[in-house]
């Protein structure tokens, strides 16, 4: 069957992890085929910030151009306290550009689904739908996957981008999802029906008791993207039926007239519960290894989830590349994807468990608010020292990773000297 000729590599999941690991291999010269168990390729139509250390990627793909062409490029990252209002801290982005070289761009995320699925296509990606895996086998030197209909697929290597609910990472780990108890809704719409003043030159984030609110710009600052984000009362007492609407509007009307406003407008028949996992430090059986949310789901307070995951299509490209024997073209499978492991596993741990604390951090109530915000009102503006470790160039091995921000204890802060706002 010419159709199912053999591949190198199998990826199973057509997310961005999945289609960009495809792209990083195929451009490596290797054959790959994508294995997506819904009827199309696709994301949902919210927005996505993607970090200078993702962009230093896209620009090496070739790809940088057309990202930021489909987005928009802010001038700020703003960080405000919700309940007030006031402004804690920010991040000039064209400086942040200027630092680490690469720019800060948000994106619709089909758009960037887009322009891997084409990228992949140009390749020569063999991409399929309607391909659900549901088992995985290994051998020592080959692994295999079972479809629902029965058929079974093998390749020298199985990369498994199938994403939160990964039954790759069931085999691999069987470990369980971590409940944050937090529910983000979200929604993205034309600027045009917005009937307010919204600054889209900026990334905005309102830090409030127990939520949050992020708002910027897409599609060139014609449509407007908002995530509205908060602990789950009903979650906490152990319902069932839990992140409803009903607590979307109960959760933020303590917050200011700014995060207020938006509200109305994120989408309501749709919500997303917060799970991440423990990190774990093996990715990898036989043949068959993880990648993106499958190996490393975070909470998204870091907005590092997508990012990952192309930087770990990026990192084990790479080092199948360094192990790949020009005259037979044998890789030697084994040791890149231990290199793969090696290097990955640390780093997104680093993220995930960063990623918990942050969001603590944000949601923080009372005097531990307070002592919050003297200290990031007192961060100077061109002190990187909480994103150096994020945003320089992804490491290809452990002793290169860059050291770990430390934060500051909070207990350690007097907020006898912080004036609440007037309107508190
Ligand atoms: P997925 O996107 O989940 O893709 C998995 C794919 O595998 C899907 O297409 C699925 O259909 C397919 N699949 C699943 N099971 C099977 C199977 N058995 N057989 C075949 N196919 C299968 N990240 C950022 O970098 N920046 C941000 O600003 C950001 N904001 C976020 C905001 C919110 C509210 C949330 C919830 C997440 C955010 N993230 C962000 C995280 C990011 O969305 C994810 O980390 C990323 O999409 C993971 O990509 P993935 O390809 O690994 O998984």
């Amino acid at each position: 069957d010419s159709n199912r000729a053999a591949v190198d590599v199998l990826v199973v999941g057509g997310g961005i992890g999945g289609l960009s690991a495809a792209y990083a291999l195929s451009r490596q010269g290797l054959r790959v085929r994508v294995l997506e168990q819904a009827p199309e390729f696709g994301e949902v139509g919210a927005g996505l910030q993607i970090a200078p250390n993702c962009t230093r990627i896209l620009h090496e793909y070739g790809l940088l151009e057309e990202v930021k062409s489909l987005g928009v490029l802010p001038s700020s990252m703003v960080m405000r306290d919700a309940v007030d209002g006031r402004e804690l801290t920010r991040l000039d982005l064209h400086d942040l550009e200027r630092r680490y070289g690469f720019p800060y761009v948000v994106i619709h995320r089909s758009d960037l689904h887009a322009v891997f699925l084409r990228a992949c296509r140009e390749r020569g990606v063999d991409l399929r739908t309607e391909q659900r895996v549901t088992g995985y086998a290994s051998t020592a030197d080959r692994a295999s996957v079972t479809l629902a209909d029965g058929r079974v697929e093998e390749a020298e290597l199985v990369i498994a981008a199938d994403g939160l609910h990964s039954v790759a990472r069931q085999w691999l780990a069987g470990d369980d999802l971590v409940n944050s108890a937090y529910v983000a809704y979200r929604g993205a719409i034309p600027l045009a029906d917005v009937d307010r003043e919204v600054d889209l030159d900026e990334v905005s984030v309102h830090v409030g008791p127990r939520c949050h609110f992020v708002r910027y710009g897409l599609r060139g600052g014609e449509m407007l993207n908002q995530v509205a984000v908060f602990a789950s009362p009903k979650a906490l007492a152990g319902e069932e039926d839990w992140g409803t609407p009903d607590e979307l509007d109960q959760a933020f009307t303590d917050t200011c007239e700014d995060v207020r406003a938006g509200i109305p407008l994120m989408w309501r028949d749709r919500w997303w519960r917060m799970f991440d996992r423990n990190p774990i430090t093996n990715w990898v059986r036989g043949r068959v290894v993880l990648l993106g949310d499958a190996a490393h789901p975070p909470l998204q307070y870091l907005a590092q989830g997508a990012v990952m995951a192309i930087e770990d299509g990026w990192v084990l490209a790479q080092h199948v590349a360094r192990r790949r024997e020009a005259a037979t073209s044998t890789v030697d499978w084994d040791a890149a994807v231990a290199a793969y492991e090696a290097v990955r596993t640390e780093h997104c741990r680093r993220v995930v468990l960063t990623a918990r604390s942050w969001g603590e951090l944000w949601h923080l109530d009372g005097t531990a608010r307070r002592q919050r915000n003297v200290i990031l009102r007192s961060r100077a503006v061109d002190d990187y020292s909480f994103v150096d470790w994020l945003h320089g160039p992804t490491a290809l091995a452990p002793e290169d990773l860059p050291p770990m921000f430390d934060p500051i204890p909070l207990e350690s802060v007097d907020v006898g000297q912080d004036q609440p706002a007037l309107t508190e």
